[in-house]
C-alpha cells in the first residue's frame, strides 16, 4: 500500500460517513474554498454520500478562475511586445482574456512558453539573453513563495532579462469579503489545504471568532475531506465553532516560517482585482521596490487599448462566489466545454465548471 492509498481506505471512509450521518442533525451549507477540494469531492463522489441536509458549495479557490479579465488583458498586451517571452504554468494558456487567449496569441506568432516551475523560466532567461522573459505569476500563498524564490535567485545572479507580472492573491481578505456580503449563508468552511500549509491554520481564526462559522483545514484525499466535514459537523452540533485541522501532516498552526519570510522579503500587500468580486484592498501581492528590476508592471508600460469585458453569458463571477453552480449557466456543456472554454472556470484544472463537466455526469 502506498502513502496516498492509506487516505483512500473505503472501510475508514465508511466509518467516517456513519459518524457524520449519526451526528449531523442541523442542515448546513459548507463551502470548500479550494478548487483542489472541489475536484477531490467530485472525483470520489463525496457530495452524494453525505446526508442530503449537508450541502457542499464550491468557493473561489482557483487562482486562475479568480483572475480578472483586465489582468488577463495585461498579459495579452505583454505577449504582444516584441522580444518578450511569456512563461506561465499550463492552465493559463487557454483561459480567454477579453479578446483573445495566450493560445491564440501563440498561434499568431507570440512567444509563449509553458513551464513546470519558475526554475524553467529562469533557464529560458539565461539561455535567451537577447529576449525579455516575463513569468506570469498567478497563484495564492501556495505558489507565491516559489515565485519569490525565483526573484531572489534572479537578483543573486543579476539576471537582467527576467521579470514577474505579479497577479498573486492572498486568501483571508476575500474570505472576509464573501462572508461580509452574506450572499450565501454558510454554516461551515473547508479551509484551503496548501494555502494553510504556508499561512498556518491560525490565519483562519477570524472565521469562528468574527462570523461564528465552523471551519477546518482539509487535505485532498477522500479521508481528509470526510474527516474535515466530520469536524465541522461536530462543531455545528455542539455550537462551538473553532479552527481545526484535518491535514496535520502538512499544516501547522503557525504555517511555514521560511516561506512566509521569503514572501515578506519580496512582496508587500496591495489591492487586487478578483473576477466577479472586484477590487479588494490588501488581497494582492506586489513586488517590493527593492526588487523593481524584476517587476514587469514597472519595466513595461502596459497599456490596454480596449476596455476589458467578461465573456458573454458566462457566470464564472457568480460561480466563484458560490451564488450559482455551473449547471445554472446556460452555456454549460452546450457551448462551453473543456475543448471550447468560454470562461476560466471551464479551463483550469481546479475550476468548478471543469469539475462539474468531468465528474457530475458520471455521478448522475
Ligand atoms: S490550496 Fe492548493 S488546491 Fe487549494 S486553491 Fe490553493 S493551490 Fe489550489
Ligand atoms: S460553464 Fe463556461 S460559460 Fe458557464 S460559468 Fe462555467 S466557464 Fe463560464
Amino acid at each position: 500500500m502506498n502513502f496516498t492509498q492509506g487516505f483512500r481506505d473505503s472501510a475508514l471512509a465508511q466509518k467516517l460517513l456513519e459518524n457524520i450521518r449519526r451526528k449531523s442533525k442541523t442542515p448546513a451549507n459548507i463551502m470548500e474554498f479550494c478548487g483542489g477540494h472541489t475536484v477531490a469531492i467530485f472525483r470520489y463522489g463525496l457530495r452524494e454520500l453525505l446526508p442530503p441536509h449537508l450541502k457542499l458549495l464550491s468557493g473561489p479557490g482557483c487562482p486562475v478562475c479568480v483572475t480578472a479579465s483586465a489582468d488577463l488583458d495585461k498579459v495579452m498586451a505583454l505577449a504582444a511586445v516584441p522580444g518578450v517571452v511569456i512563461t506561465t504554468f499550463g492552465d493559463l494558456i487557454k483561459v480567454p482574456a477579453s479578446y483573445s487567449s495566450l493560445d491564440r496569441a501563440r498561434a499568431a506568432g507570440a512567444d509563449v512558453r509553458t513551464v513546470y516551475s519558475t526554475l524553467d523560466a529562469l533557464d529560458i532567461a539565461r539561455q535567451n539573453p537577447d529576449k525579455k522573459v516575463v513569468f506570469v505569476g498567478i497563484g495564492f500563498e501556495t505558489t507565491a513563495p516559489t515565485i519569490a524564490a525565483a526573484i531572489l535567485q534572479a537578483a543573486a545572479e543579476k539576471l537582467s532579462n527576467f521579470s514577474v507580472l505579479s497577479l498573486h492573491k492572498v486568501t483571508p481578505p476575500v474570505t472576509k469579503v464573501l462572508l461580509d456580503a452574506g450572499e450565501v449563508k454558510l454554516q461551515g468552511i473547508i479551509c484551503p489545504g496548501h494555502v494553510s500549509a504556508i499561512i498556518g491554520a491560525d490565519a483562519w481564526e477570524f472565521i469562528p471568532e468574527r462570523y461564528g462559522i465552523a471551519c477546518a483545514v482539509s487535505g485532498f484525499e477522500p479521508l481528509d475531506v470526510l474527516q474535515c466535514v466530520n469536524l465541522i459537523v461536530e462543531q455545528i452540533e455542539a455550537g462551538t465553532p473553532k479552527v481545526e485541522t484535518a491535514y496535520s501532516r502538512a499544516v501547522k498552526a503557525e504555517g511555514n516560517p521560511i516561506a512566509l519570510k521569503m514572501l515578506d522579503t519580496v512582496f508587500e500587500p496591495s489591492a487586487a482585482n478578483w473576477r466577479g468580486i472586484g477590487e479588494i484592498p490588501g488581497s494582492g501581492l506586489k513586488i517590493r521596490s527593492e526588487y523593481a528590476a524584476y517587476d514587469a508592471d514597472k519595466l513595461f508600460d502596459i497599456k490596454l487599448d480596449k476596455p476589458s469585458r467578461e465573456p458573454a453569458g458566462c457566470l464564472c463571477g457568480e460561480v466563484i462566489r458560490a451564488v450559482k453552480t455551473p449547471e445554472d449557466c446556460k452555456l454549460f456543456r452546450k457551448v462551453c466545454t473543456p475543448e471550447n472554454p468560454v470562461g476560466p472556470c471551464m479551463v483550469s484544472s481546479e475550476g468548478s465548471c471543469a469539475a462539474y463537466y468531468h465528474f457530475a455526469e458520471v455521478i448522475d
